[in-house]
């Protein structure tokens, strides 16, 4: 018995924080979408009650500290389920890049593991478990497009963003979320509009997309790393018609309605950055 699922990498197209709660958490609201940047993950069921980790990447444990393992265990925790199973994740999408690999390969070990075993949960219901693991995890249940508010577990869905072409690039440094968040200033922020993006959206209007994409902790990665800047520059450069940065970063990525600048862009970046990928949106 075996399943595949595909775990799709996500990009914010905006990034928001409110305020800080008295529980210390940030309240954040993002709105954010899947892209066609996917690592592939088949569960096998093993005969011994066991979860077993399988990967080739270095970057990713193979142990309870892995997200995919972490989902694992909660849904055989709460279910009582007795089987074992052994996830083979093929990573295709670049590690502490912000574009929650790792939630994503979570949640896609619980997608999977509900068909696996008959579960029948509900996607609600999946998404509430994942917001367990991780704060990301809820939104990557859904694998569409969404408004995430709270911590980031609380999912709205939206309908599929505009249609265009995603150019990414991940200097390689490693940047920690929980840094990034502690220099925020939260007097001195330059909130983004998120209801105008979500007009955006919901009116399939790519220009109005692109003039309201916005990320608050840009700025504060941009100062601690010059790399970054550099690949904003040069993408801004090269012709993509708006470039942000994804999640605590480090990957930026442009966007372009035209495959030939896609192209040009992506070029131009290669001889710079040794992850650079162009994909379509998904957000379906
Ligand atoms: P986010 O955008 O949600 O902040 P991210 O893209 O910045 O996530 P991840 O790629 O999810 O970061 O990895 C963050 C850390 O999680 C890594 O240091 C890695 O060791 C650990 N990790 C655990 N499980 C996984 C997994 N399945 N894939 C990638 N990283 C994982």
């Amino acid at each position: 018995m075996r399943v595949f699922e595909k775990a799709p990498a996500k990009i914010n197209l905006t990034l928001d924080v409110l305020y800080k709660r008295p529980d210390q958490y940030h309240e954040v609201e993002m709105v954010m979408t899947t892209i066609d940047l996917a690592d592939r993950l088949e569960l096998i069921e093993i005969q011994t009650d066991q979860i077993v980790i399988e990967s080739e990447s270095k970057y990713v444990p193979n142990d309870e500290r892995n997200l995919a393992y972490q989902a694992a265990e909660l849904i055989k925790r709460s279910y009582n389920i007795t089987k074992g199973i052994k996830i083979i994740i093929d990573k295709q999408i670049p590690v502490a890049a912000g574009l929650a690999g790792g939630s994503s390969d979570a949640a896609a070990t619980l997608r999977g593991l509900n068909r696996l075993w008959s579960l029948n949960i509900s996607t609600h219901k999946l998404a509430t478990l994942g917001a367990q693991i991780g704060s990301d995890v809820s939104f990557c249940v859904y694998n569409s497009t969404a408004i995430a508010r709270g911590r980031g577990e609380k999912i709205m869905t939206l309908p599929t963003p505009p249609a265009c072409w995603v150019i990414l690039a991940k200097p390689s440094i490693g940047v920690s979320t929980p840094s990034i968040y502690q220099h925020l200033d939260l007097s001195n922020i330059d909130h983004p509009n998120t209801e105008q993006m979500i007009k955006a959206i919901q009116t399939n209007d790519y220009q109005l997309m692109i003039d309201h994409l916005g990320n608050v902790l840009e700025s504060v990665t941009l100062k601690q790393y010059s790399e970054v800047g550099q690949i904003k520059t040069l993408m801004e450069s090269s012709g993509a018609d708006a470039v942000l940065m994804s999640g605590s970063g480090p990957t930026v990525y442009g966007l372009t309605r035209q495959e030939s600048r896609a192209d040009r862009i992506y070029n131009s970046l290669r001889g710079f950055c040794q992850e650079v990928f162009v994909v379509r949106l998904l957000g379906v």
